[in-house]
């Protein structure tokens, strides 16, 4: 994958636009969610996949008691009932 690299100016609110073409190769849409890492002194930020609390899967995760949750793990919750 190629490399894309720029800089932009961060505001006196903490904001900073993400470029447009980085977005774009990114798969990024007005509305979606991110999420940010950090890594010694580099953050990083990538789309938001909400994951299963128990196993991480991303898979058919859907929002129980505000906690994400999949269905494999909501089926085996509902067995140990
Ligand atoms: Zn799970």
């Amino acid at each position: 994958m190629k490399k894309i690299g720029t800089s932009r100016t961060i505001d006196e609110l903490g904001r900073v636009v993400v470029p447009k073409e980085m977005r774009e190769r990114c798969g990024l849409e007005p509305g979606d969610r991110i999420e940010f890492h950090t890594e010694g002194d580099k953050i990083m930020l990538c789309k938001f996949h909400a994951s299963c609390v128990f196993c991480g899967s991303t898979n058919n995760v859907r929002t129980a008691l505000g906690r994400q949750i999949c269905e494999d793990c909501l089926l085996e919750i509902k067995k140990a009932e």
